[in-house]
């Protein structure tokens, strides 16, 4: 790859870091030639860090690796976009990204589901839907239903109709959601304590 690493002060460019899959934007580093080509030797991503002035490869004390995926140039030879997975959270704060952002992972099917219940809360008050009425109804009543599906899953759990005991897992899952919201959350920052705890 043909990378202008002259044409910037000190021999230094931009890394976009981001994240293979999600595809967020976890941090931002600098490269000169001798960093790139260790990221490319090691595919561990390896900046020149501008405050410790040396080679930096980001994972180096906490074990929180970016393991390299893919490297593009831009359109002028000057900005770096690197494609990564990452090992653990990026920011040496905890959080996934240098933005404070928790990941916003997308669970297919059920961050639609996700959205559509926020749509219905948000319209509480002139939505006639199920969902809306159980806003307005509020927390109480939501986690009782919660309660309640959780109940009829281990009933069913019991017995052996498959069909019946899908059906109130599915309850579950859904009541549950809304449980979420009602508390102000989302399934991300479950499955996020769910990762924290798989180290
Ligand atoms: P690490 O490379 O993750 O082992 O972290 C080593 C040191 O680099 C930390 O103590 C921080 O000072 C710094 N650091 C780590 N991650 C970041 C980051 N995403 N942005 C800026 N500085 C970082
Ligand atoms: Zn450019
Ligand atoms: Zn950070
Ligand atoms: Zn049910």
């Amino acid at each position: 790859m043909n990378i202008d690493f002259s044409k910037s002060a000190h021999g230094l460019i931009p890394a976009i870091i981001q994240d293979s899959e999600t595809k967020n934007v976890l941090m931002l580093g600098y490269m000169n030639a001798e960093s790139y080509q260790k990221t490319l030797d090691t595919k561990k991503v390896t900046f020149f860090s501008r405050s410790k002035l040396r080679l930096w490869t980001k994972g180096e004390e906490s074990g929180n690796f970016l393991n390299l995926v893919d490297i593009k140039n831009d359109c002028d030879n000057d900005t770096l976009l690197i494609q990564v997975k990452p090992e653990g959270p990026t920011c040496h704060t905890g959080s996934d990204t240098c933005w404070q952002e928790t990941n916003n992972q997308e669970y297919g099917f059920l961050s639609k589901l996700e959205k559509t219940i926020t749509l219905r809360r948000e319209n509480a008050s002139s939505e006639k839907s199920y969902v809306a009425s159980l806003f307005e109804k509020g927390i109480n009543k939501i986690a009782q239903k919660v309660g309640e599906e959780a109940v009829e899953v281990v009933i069913e759990a019991k017995d052996d109709n498959d069909d019946l005991f899908l059906n109130e897992s599915a309850d579950l899952l859904f009541h549950y959601l809304i449980l979420l919201q009602a508390k102000g959350f989302q399934l991300n920052d479950v499955v996020n304590i769910l990762k924290s705890r798989q180290k």
